[in-house]
């Protein structure tokens, strides 16, 4: 049976790290970071996220602010929300939760964020920063894959890694992020041709896809590592519903070295991550060394 990559715990040790460095800030600096969470209208799972957000930035000693606009605001209205975020100096990073109602372009809205308040790192400039290998806030998603892969692997050097989906916020800026560790990087997506027998020469599997348990036991190559983005709620037993991942993780954990589980997996590891940059915002946005969390 595979090693259970423990998300929680790896989780746990980047909060409690991120919160000792917030303490020094404030104690030698008088600075105190803060996060503001944009949610607009009743999506529940964004409701699930923004409230878990809100309630760690909080135990981690940084100020949060959320607002909450009703599901038929104006793209007007939030870009002008978004405006002032900007020029509010207590306000170090800026999270708008996707996705946004029909009426809103998404991309829009990004593009307004402060490159340097966008904690999320889905900006262009922070994407282009990433991908040319130059500093600046990397999504949040992506990192808390390679903390968790380093964790088991320590150097991934030379891996050969394989990641489903092309997104621009999991898929494409980690295969970015796997490239800068030096491993040589597939990305497949729905077009990609014998996807499990790519799938099965990979070192390293990582599905984010938003299908859940479709990557099976025998598209796993035996004693890889297997990093599952996906959460998917399904009907379980009972009418009751639960939470898988893109993986089928009884299948590939008989045959993986190490899996992360879904739920305890990446998803904590978000969250910490999101803390993390807007710690790294904060000091940035000060001229403060960032510290080494
Ligand atoms: P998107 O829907 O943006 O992208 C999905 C990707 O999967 C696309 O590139 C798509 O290909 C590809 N894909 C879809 N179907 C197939 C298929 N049958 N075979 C191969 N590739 C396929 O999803 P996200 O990247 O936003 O999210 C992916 C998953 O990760 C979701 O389950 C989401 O809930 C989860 N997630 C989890 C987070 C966490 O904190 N743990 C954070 C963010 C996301 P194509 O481009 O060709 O359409």
């Amino acid at each position: 049976m595979a090693h259970i990559i423990d998300g929680k715990s790896i989780s746990a040790q980047l909060r409690q790290s991120v919160t000792e460095q917030v303490a020094v800030l404030r104690s030698q600096h008088e600075i105190t970071p803060g996060l503001a969470v944009v949610l607009v209208g009743e999506n529940p799972a964004s409701q699930v996220y923004v409230k878990n957000k809100i309630i760690q930035t909080a135990n981690a000693g940084m100020n949060s602010y959320c607002h909450r606009l009703s599901a038929e605001v104006s793209e007007e209205e939030l870009l002008n929300l978004v405006e002032h975020l900007n020029a509010d100096p207590s306000v170090n990073g800026i999270l708008v939760q996707l996705p946004l109602p029909d009426q809103i372009d998404s991309d829009k809205v990004i593009s307004m964020i402060d490159p340097n308040k966008d904690v999320d790192g889905f900006h262009v400039m922070n994407a282009g920063r990433l991908t040319v290998g130059l500093d600046g806030l990397v999504p949040c998603t992506p990192v808390g894959c390679i903390i968790l892969l380093k964790s088991y692997l320590n150097d991934l050097t030379g891996c050969n890694a394989v990641i489903v989906g092309r997104s621009n916020i999991v898929g494409k800026p980690l295969a970015a992020l796997l490239l800068r560790e030096h491993c040589t990087v597939t990305i497949a997506h729905s077009r990609t041709r014998n996807l499990a027998q790519v799938c099965r020469q990979a070192d390293i599997l990582i599905a984010a896809v938003g299908r859940p348990e479709m990557v099976k036991g025998d598209w796993v190559k035996p004693g890889s590592t297997v990093i599952d983005v996906g959460i998917n709620r399904i009907e379980g037993d009972g009418g009751k519903t639960r939470l898988v991942g893109d993986v089928d993780y009884q299948e590939a954990s008989e045959v993986a070295g190490a899996i992360t589980p879904v739920p305890g997996g990446v998803g904590p590891m978000t969250i910490a991550c999101l803390l993390q940059n807007t710690l790294r915002a904060a000091c940035l946005q000060n001229g403060i060394q960032v510290p080494h969390v």
